[in-house]
């Protein structure tokens, strides 16, 4: 299998995006709609002789940095859950994110405002992409296959892509040096969501269990075991229900967020991270909701026994 990769630039925190270009015939990832971005994925593509009309691009997950310039492309595959973002470039996720923000206690105000500013900064970041396919099990590049794994955890409509031969994994944003990536919320409809973080820890558990001899992220190198990575994770995670525990005592979720993190942090990151947090131990038992607040109807030990039960049981997968 011939990878060459093309860093493209990304002003997002996650640094540069990782866009690979597979036995010159598969693209994962096209990074964002910036003119720099634009102009190097160009040139990668023309170095590895391999034009946008007959390019199959498989993206791995609708956030701007790796989807932002989906719509050069002719045959765009994705995630079922992922195709309908592309093709409006996020916006009715987004508003739905925002009802959800709001019925967790963001003030009407600031949800306005940052839901006008999301809107306008996105709108230079992606492009609408109307004519994303799903991607089904496995893409075929070249004489290799590739499988499609479904890793829902930073978004639901997140794949990696593991060619089993090489034990390659090409992970997107699901596994990154350095960073323990968000689990941002997934609205099913303007007042549920999906369970993220049990989502998040059932994808863990996939890679664990997973041989893998090389990662290809969406960002920066990975260069030690995967499996240091995903015990990290696990610890961040586990760090963080703490932190969330100790903070619900009669507040909602922007209370949380903002007394927690303090207000400089990015608060649509602070905001999901909060709330993927309260869903899951309000699901376990841990918190429980009144009047828009949540209170522990638990204690550390429990919370401790919880998450000693979760590692266990990935930990054990290897
Ligand atoms: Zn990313």
């Amino acid at each position: 299998m011939k990878v060459e990769i093309a860093r493209v630039l990304n002003p997002y925190p996650a640094g540069d995006t990782n866009v690979y270009i597979i036995n010159s015939e598969v693209v994962f990832d096209s990074g964002i709609n910036l003119p720099e971005s634009v102009e190097a994925l160009k040139n990668s593509l023309r170095n590895s002789e391999l034009d946008f009309d007959s390019a199959r691009l498989v993206i791995s997950h609708p956030h701007a940095d790796h989807f932002g310039s989906a719509y050069l492309f002719s045959n765009v595959f994705a995630h079922e859950n992922s195709c309908w973002k592309l093709s409006d470039a996020e916006e009715s996720y987004f508003r739905l994110v925002y009802a959800h923000f709001i019925s967790e206690g963001m003030p009407l105000k600031l949800a306005r405002l940052m839901e006008e500013r999301v809107k306008e900064t996105y709108r230079g970041l992606v492009l609408p992409c109307s004519k994303c396919g799903k991607v089904g099990n496995r893409v075929r590049a070249g004489d290799d296959i590739l499988e499609v794994l479904h890793v829902p955890g930073h978004s639901y409509g997140h794949i990696a892509l593991y060619h089993k031969e090489s034990r390659t994994l090409f992970s997107g944003d699901i596994m990154l040096d350095g960073i323990t990536p968000n689990p941002v919320i997934e609205p099913v409809n303007d007042h549920e969501r999906l369970e993220i973080i049990d989502l998040y820890i059932e994808t863990l558990k996939k890679l664990y269990s997973l041989e893998i001899r090389r990662v290809f992220p969406g960002h920066r190198e990975i260069r030690r075991p995967h499996r240091e990575i995903i015990r990290e994770y696990l610890e961040s995670f586990e760090q963080r229900s703490f932190e969330v525990f100790r903070h619900a005592d009669g507040r909602n979720s922007f209370e949380i967020a903002t007394s927690l993190f303090g207000r400089n942090r990015q608060v649509f990151l602070i905001m999901t991270e909060t709330i993927a947090q309260v869903d899951f131990l309000r699901d376990k038992g841990i918190l429980e909701k009144r009047n828009g607040k949540y209170f522990r109807s638990a204690d550390e030990e429990d919370l401790k026994e919880l998450w000693t039960g979760i590692k266990e049981r990935i930990l054990r997968e290897a």
